[in-house]
């Protein structure tokens, strides 16, 4: 069902849920309830002017936006060609530009009289902003993480306890991302009358990628409508690809058009081997598959079982892509590249020494993808990075590699200093417990 709203992104929406022959909702039937209810709570949302209202405020008091668009001069002198700029998503509250997403589902659910939130997470950044909105909006909340993930990612885990989440750790399977999903939705199976599940990108059944999309897609009107001020002429926009979430919604305002050129930047790992990189549109490994519910373009070996995947950053090492921009890229609209490791830290060297910018791994993606085209794009064109989110998160990767004697040092005397600490806080309560 198409809903019937004068938005400019409407004839971005699916038909029946599918983009193309991509898409769809392959569910077990109790789902498939929860999913119809989803669908038709979201499409009312769309025309609820107190819901818009609701949802307008808490984006600029809340999540601090809009978001700046910033003129990235060196940049554009070194690189040689194009005008850069940088859409600073990275400086939306916790960090990068998914907590867009978690507002408006959750908010959405609330509307629906839902009162426990539930969500996946691999690498964790999802699962704060999650935790983040129901902390915000007075939602319980649950994060599966699997506990392969738990373990590497302890600093995420630390900031949605925080906020109040309850983190379960998932031990089936390869006990990462995949595995948290299908946890999730069995959970969500069980419990929809009272729970929401908070689907963290631009994929799944129908119809969670129209819904991401819509919520994501405040990016791509905000920077339509700050180079329309500026009078500023994009030649191209470029944006990171996980599962879709900050590019599908950075490009939507423009996908109906012929142009700008809308560039997405996949994981290209460590080489094109299989397991060496996560690149599901340029990658050797790349088939149309079913998995987890929807139809798309996904990393499989023969069988149809999913491939391991590999990169430097955490939020792009999934086996598959939103169906949107697996139909985009199939029919040309969208480019896809494919970025190693190597470049992305080169780009966040890049943009912090010239720009004063820290980039998210992940984001760098998009920044190497711009460094790489900018000769392309004439002198009075611009081309647009989404800086999808901001670097700091990523001390613990990107130390390693550009000061790790350093790095090993600090991280021995934390050591130090926590055992002592342990000494003292020991003495503390077994003196306590004598009292
Ligand atoms: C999660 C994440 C991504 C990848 O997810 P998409 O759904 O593809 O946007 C990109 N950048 C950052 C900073 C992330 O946290």
């Amino acid at each position: 069902m198409k809903p019937n709203v004068t938005n400019e992104s409407q004839t971005a929406f699916s038909k029946d849920g599918f983009f193309n022959q991509y898409g769809g909702k392959y569910v077990a039937e109790v789902l498939r309830s929860a999913l119809d209810e989803l669908e038709q709570a979201f499409n009312a949302s769309l025309t609820d002017k107190e819901f818009q209202q609701e949802l307008a405020v808490i984006r600029r008091d809340y999540i601090g936006r809009e978001t700046p668009l910033l003129y990235a001069p060196t940049a554009t002198k070194l690189l040689g060609g194009a005008q850069i700029y940088i859409k600073l998503e990275g400086l939306a509250n916790t960090g990068a530009h998914k907590i867009n997403n978690a507002i408006g589902q959750c908010l959405l659910a609330k509307k629906m009289g839902k009162t426990r939130i539930i969500a996946e997470t691999g690498a964790g950044q999802h699962g704060v902003a999650t935790a983040a909105a129901c902390a915000k909006l007075g939602l319980e909340c649950t994060v599966y993480m699997g506990e392969v993930d738990v373990r590497r990612q302890q600093p995420n885990v630390a900031a949605m306890e925080l906020y109040g989440a309850k983190v379960q750790p998932v031990t089936s399977g390869s006990r990462t991302l995949k595995d948290a999903v299908n946890e999730a939705m069995r959970d969500w199976a069980a419990n929809f009358t009272t729970t929401h599940y908070v689907l963290g990108s631009a994929l799944g059944p129908a119809p969670f990628p129209d819904i991401v999309r819509e919520f994501q897609s405040v990016i791509g009107k905000e920077v339509q409508e700050q180079c329309s001020i500026r009078g500023i002429q994009i030649g191209a926009m470029v944006a990171c690809v996980g599962g879709g979430s900050n590019s599908i919604g950075f490009f939507s305002p423009f996908i109906n058009q012929e142009k700008p050129r809308l560039i997405g930047a996949e994981a290209g790992g460590i080489g094109p081997g299989i397991g060496e990189n996560a690149s599901r549109m340029t990658g050797t490994a790349a088939r149309d598959g079913i998995l987890q519910g929807y139809k798309s373009r996904f990393l499989l070996d023969e069988d149809g079982q999913a491939l391991p995947t590999r990169s430097i950053s955490a939020g792009l090492d999934y086996c598959g892509i939103g169906p949107q921009l697996a139909a985009l890229g199939k029919s040309g609209r969208i480019e896809f590249t494919s970025i190693t490791d190597k470049e992305a830290l080169d780009a966040v060297s890049f943009f912090a020494k010239n720009e004063g910018v820290l980039f998210a791994l992940e984001s760098a993606h998009a920044g190497a993808a711009a460094m790489k085209i900018a000769k392309e794009i004439p002198s009075d064109q611009a081309i647009i990075i989404n800086m999808s989110g901001r670097g700091d998160k990523d001390v613990f990767i990107t130390s390693p590699v550009f000061r790790p004697q350093a790095w090993t040092d600090f991280l021995s005397a934390e050591l130090e200093r926590l055992s002592e600490h342990k000494d003292i806080h020991d003495a503390k309560s077994m003196q306590g417990g004598r009292k």
